[in-house]
């Protein structure tokens, strides 16, 4: 019988523990007397099987990562609501001043799925939270009905939301802020990259 997933995953710290702390303690002493100095946001959907550090080879302070449910970006809205998101967001530009932003979108999205079927409404029922959030992106449901399609044009929409951070805005102006949409596509192991000169996503690795 198999071990259960968490038993497997404590002999996978194990693991990271042997390469990090007992190969490479260098790296790991840079980074606590350091502190984080990450170059990349990546904003990743929940889904486990796109964990954007073992899709990107990443190491330990490469990347500052957000994931939620369908890696949406919402817009500007500095109000008395909790923004976890927005805050994570904002903590990357203006305090570890990033380079990059990614936006990292997938094919067979489930949160993408319940934009289709429930977006319009805002509502999936029996569901407290899902349907609110994915509504944010219920302007890209004219490219519908194919969730993928759906998918891609939401990136689009959470770099357009980017863009209504101020501080952004700010720095991308000045030319040291980079935004970049990227497409997992799982069955064939394609990694499609948005194009914004052509307004479409061509094929990349
Ligand atoms: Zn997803």
């Amino acid at each position: 019988m198999s071990k259960p997933t968490v038993d497997r995953m404590l002999a996978g710290f194990k693991s990271f523990k042997a390469m990090y702390y007992e190969q490479r303690p260098e790296r790991v002493e840079d980074l606590v007397n350091m502190g984080q100095k990450p170059e990349v946001l990546l904003i990743a959907c929940s889904d486990s099987r796109v964990d954007p550090a073992i899709l990107t080879n990443a190491e330990p302070g490469e990347m500052f990562v957000v994931r939620n449910v369908a890696n949406l970006v919402p817009p500007y809205e500095p109000d008395e609501n909790y923004h976890g998101t927005s805050a994570a967001i904002e903590f990357a530009v203006r305090d570890l001043k990033v380079k990059d932003i990614v936006i990292l979108g997938h094919s067979g999205c489930g949160g993408m799925e319940a934009l289709v079927e429930h977006g319009e409404a805002g509502k999936v029922p029996e569901r407290d939270f899902i349907g609110e959030w994915v509504s944010m992106a219920k302007c890209c449901l004219h490219h519908g009905p194919d969730v993928d399609e759906v998918s891609r044009h939401s990136i689009c929409n959470s770099l357009d939301n980017l863009m209504t951070f101020p501080f952004i805005k700010d720095r991308i102006d000045a030319g040291d802020l980079h935004l970049h949409g990227w497409w997992y596509g799982m069955k064939e192991g394609i990694l499609w990259q948005y194009d914004s000169a052509k307004g479409e996503f061509v094929q990349g690795l």
